[in-house]
């Protein structure tokens, strides 16, 4: 048996998924450009599946383009708007100290090209520093990307109110999305967001798909050039059954968003508390109220985070000591030490990542491990 607690990592297909993808993979392969019914077939899979997620965003189908997931996403927003013509001038781009690697590494590139980028801090908690932000606009700044929810802490970002700061300077806002959508309601009739990056495979989709929201009048460029695919915005032939599968787990996540989202919190508060009340002088990192429901990450004295891992993965439970991407390296996480923590704390936290079917019983196997480890590890020195 093992005890999966690493969802902010990645998610399981769902059954409803697969089935709806198997047709696309193995009868349905038609290219979606030809034109023959048999290919408009497929074609038609793909715009159904584009008006589900618009569907899921209030948005317009027009104002989604499926791409290979959130690293795509990201990419394109920062390197597109980054790197636009300014007759002459450097761009200037906002960005946060706490987003995932594929906006700070986009950033990065931006930066030894065209673009000057500065990047926001947060409180202890992890929420961007507003005024800092609004600081940091100049009148070559053509964006701001910050993300809705972060992956390893768990924080809500204010992105409402960051939308609107952007507004009333004329400057476009994107916002990563990976970890917000499905768990946090999205209104793009409401909310002042122009962009918004968003992966299958952590919302019980397939690997490698997703798509960005582009609001309708809001220029990007094309991002892979060829065909005339995706309004020739994103040429290449279309991943069908990715799509499908995409849209699939996004109507059925929204969907049961309510009932997902209570059972996760009654859980996440349970195990929070459990820590906090058994294991001496753990450590809460991120929001205590502003959090994805999925979200626990504690940091622990004198333990180092990727040994207890490992003694978790020796009791069959899957945690994270950082984010996937960040956990071979020995640098402690940019996240953990944006908010402050010292090298020794941010070496010594443990994430987990909980969906909603996990049970009682193996949240409490999953503590009663954590302490167990805990105690050992401290008892070494
Ligand atoms: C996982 C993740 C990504 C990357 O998405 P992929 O589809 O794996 O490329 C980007 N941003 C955040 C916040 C993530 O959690």
């Amino acid at each position: 048996m093992m005890i999966y607690m690493d969802n902010a990592a990645t998610t399981k297909m769902r059954r409803e998924v697969v089935e709806a993808m198997l047709p696309f993979m193995t009868s349905e392969y038609g290219n979606p450009s030809a034109n023959y019914e048999f290919a408009g077939r497929a074609k038609n899979a793909i715009e159904k599946a584009r008006a589900d997620i618009a569907g899921t965003l209030n948005c317009e189908p027009e104002e989604i383009y499926f791409t290979s997931g959130g690293t795509e996403s990201d990419n394109w927003v920062i390197k597109s708007k980054g790197l636009e013509s300014r007759h002459g001038h450097r761009n200037h781009v906002i960005t946060s100290l706490i987003e995932h690697h594929a906006v700070l590494n986009a950033c990065h590139y931006i930066e030894k090209r065209n673009a000057d980028v500065s990047y926001v801090g947060t409180d202890s908690m992890g929420v961007i520093n507003l005024i800092q932000l609004e600081d940091y606009i100049k009148t070559d700044t053509s964006l701001i990307s910050v993300m809705a929810a972060n992956n390893e802490i768990g924080t809500i970002e204010p992105i409402k109110k960051i939308g609107e700061i952007a507004r009333e300077h004329n400057i476009a806002f994107h916002t990563d999305a990976v970890q917000a959508y499905t768990n946090i309601k999205l209104d793009m009739q409401k909310l002042p967001v122009d962009f918004l990056s968003v992966s299958a495979h952590k919302i019980n989709g397939p690997k490698g798909a997703g798509f960005l929201y582009a609001r309708k009048g809001c220029d990007i460029m094309s991002f892979m050039d060829g065909g005339a695919q995706e309004r020739g915005r994103r040429a290449g032939t279309e991943n069908v059954s990715a799509i499908v599968g995409l849209a699939r787990a996004a109507v059925i996540a929204c969907r049961q968003m309510e009932q997902k989202v209570g059972r996760e919190c009654k859980i996440r508060d349970y195990m929070i508390s459990r820590i906090q009340k058994e294991i001496p002088n753990a450590r809460l990192n991120g929001h205590p109220v502003n959090r994805l429901p999925n979200n626990i990450n504690f940091s622990f004295e004198r333990v180092d985070g990727g040994t207890l891992v490992a003694m978790l993965d020796q009791q069959n439970i899957c945690a994270s000591s950082g984010s996937a991407c960040t956990s071979s390296s020995k640098e402690p996480s940019h996240v953990l030490k944006a908010i402050g923590l010292s090298d020794e704390l941010a070496n010594g936290a443990v994430r987990l990542t909980i969906n909603e079917i996990i049970t009682k019983q193996e949240a409490d196997y999953v503590i009663n491990c954590l302490k167990y480890n805990i105690k050992k590890l401290q008892s070494v020195d």
